[in-house]
């Protein structure tokens, strides 16, 4: 690494003095300034620099911004809690947008406090070429008609053709890759997952997948999801990242990490990602939480918690109502057990292993109210989510580096900054600019108290937000400063192929 750019007199626009930097990609960790000028990082060095402003971080942690390739935050809510978490640039590569062009527009227009990015919307573009329903909407409108029949079932040539050319043309305009929930649509064939992989090897970018049910849990499956992942990386060379690796295995996620192993040992180029929860979140008319299909993956209606009330399903029939009624509206599963010693053991061997990066799968925020309040802060109680919306990376540093000291704490920030970085860097140029501490990388980078750091959401309070980020900096510019946010910051640039 450069420890000085430029001659020593040089005055940085910002300087932080004095704190422990961390690199992941070089291994450097020790106390530096770090020098910043115009969105970029323009020192590193173990002597003082000289700046216009200089702020102490003497006794904190100065890293690269997290990247949180899994967030479903469009908006300015979602992003300020994520910017409390340590996260500088959102990406929603799992959903994505279809025609992602809109998704981008409506960001800039409107402006976002952090760096954003989509990948091309699989389910979006069948959503209108096999669905015969509009294209695009945003989010909104994609989670409203996630649990629509129409757009899931079997599709003809002519129509595949069709959603594959959407695909194209979002690639075409800078998606980071394909987005693929082919666990929303399980009877999609297996050779449709394979056109869209090959399509996406071509223009060399990576598939993000949400996988189909396991073999384990449904027989009938017309593949088995993770090995679908694995026969895709295999015969058409595209590297499949493999979403939220345990909300999708469950009981079965030692086996499918191994599985992942041994396709990578043969040269499959796979990456996977996890975040430190046991309970996942979605739209409640999604296909995976109809009624008759929970017991296969050992799910009971009371495990699903609808966000608008908080309601329990009492039992099969009310599950059956509160889906009929609001297919679209976001409900808690309780998938796996954080209070039983081996199922949160799966969650934590996944994270632990050494090809997992950290993801949070950010939801959008639901207002029981009815009323979206996306400019209030601190949020109004009536706005409600899953906790790791909030709080995936400060627990991961709670947990994984504090309290059971499985992860070093430069480990850690690897798999939250750095690991995306390298995944995406080989289509998406811009991010080998991010994930580091480097003299000409952007200036995304937080500062943290290592010994306090945390989490604060919960189930119960589901959008309180992390505490010990000092400062959050986006392009340079702060979105958080001393713990505070900054409620004018919209630094966010969009990060495209
Ligand atoms: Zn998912």
């Amino acid at each position: 690494m450069t420890r000085t750019a430029g001659p020593p007199s040089q005055i940085h626009d910002l300087v932080l003095r004095g704190g422990r930097v961390l690199d992941p990609e070089t291994g450097h960790d020790a106390l530096a300034d770090v020098g910043v000028t115009g969105g970029t990082i323009t020192a590193v060095s173990a002597r003082p620099l000289v700046g216009r402003r200089t702020v102490d971080v003497r006794g904190l942690v100065v890293a690269p911004g997290f990247i949180d390739m899994h967030s479903h935050s469009h908006d300015v809510a979602g992003h300020r809690l994520q910017a409390m978490d340590g996260v500088t640039t959102a990406l929603d590569l799992e959903a994505g947008l279809s025609p992602v062009d809109e998704g981008y527009r409506q960001a800039a227009a409107e402006g976002r406090p952090l760096n954003y990015g989509f990948s091309a919307s699989w389910c979006q573009a069948r959503m209108a070429a096999v669905g015969g329903l509009p294209h695009g909407g945003g989010m909104h409108v994609a989670l409203g008609l996630l649990g629509n029949p129409a757009w899931q079932g079997e599709a003809t040539g002519t129509q595949v053709d069709e959603m594959l050319e959407l695909l194209r043309l979002d690639l075409a305009a800078g998606a980071l890759g394909i987005g693929v929930v082919v666990g929303y649509a399980p009877r999609v064939r297996p050779e449709e997952y394979l056109a869209v992989s090959r399509l996406a090897a071509e223009s060399g970018r990576p598939t993000y997948t949400h996988a189909r049910d396991l073999v384990e849990q449904f027989p009938d499956v017309a593949i088995d999801g993770a090995q679908e992942i694995a026969r895709a990386a295999a015969e058409t060379g595209v590297h499949a990242h493999f979403c939220h690796i345990t909300s999708t295995s469950r009981l079965h996620s030692d086996k499918v990490m191994q599985l992942m192993d041994d396709t990578r040992a043969e040269g499959g180029r796979i990456s996977t990602e996890a975040y430190p929860y046991g309970a996942g979140m979605t739209a409640i008319g999604a296909a995976f939480l109809a009624p008759e299909l929970l017991a296969a993956t050992g799910l009971t209606p009371d495990g699903i918690v609808y966000a608008a009330t908080g309601e329990r399903m009492a039992n099969a029939e009310r599950l059956r109502e509160v889906r009929a009624k609001d297919p679209a509206g976001l409900a808690i599963a309780h998938f796996l057990n954080e209070a039983d010693p081996f199922e949160q053991g799966l969650i934590d061997r996944a994270l632990l292993h050494p090809s997992t990066v950290v993801g949070s799968d950010a939801m959008p925020l639901t207002w029981t109210n009815g009323e979206p309040d996306p400019l209030a802060w601190p949020l109004p109680p009536t706005a409600v989510t899953h906790p790791r919306t909030a709080g995936t990376f400060a627990k991961v540093l709670r947990r994984y580096v504090r309290e059971l000291d499985a992860l070093t704490l430069l480990e850690a920030v690897s798999r939250s900054s750095f690991g995306p970085a390298r995944i995406l860097q080989d289509s998406v140029p811009a991010m080998r600019r991010k994930g580091r501490v480097q003299v000409g990388c952007d200036a995304d980078l937080i500062v943290f108290d290592a010994e306090t750091v945390t989490d604060r959401a919960t189930y119960e309070h589901s959008t309180r937000p992390s505490l010990g980020f000092a400062h959050v900096l986006v392009g340079g510019v702060p979105v958080v400063q001393d713990g505070a946010l900054c409620l004018d910051a919209l630094p966010g640039r969009p990060v495209r192929a």
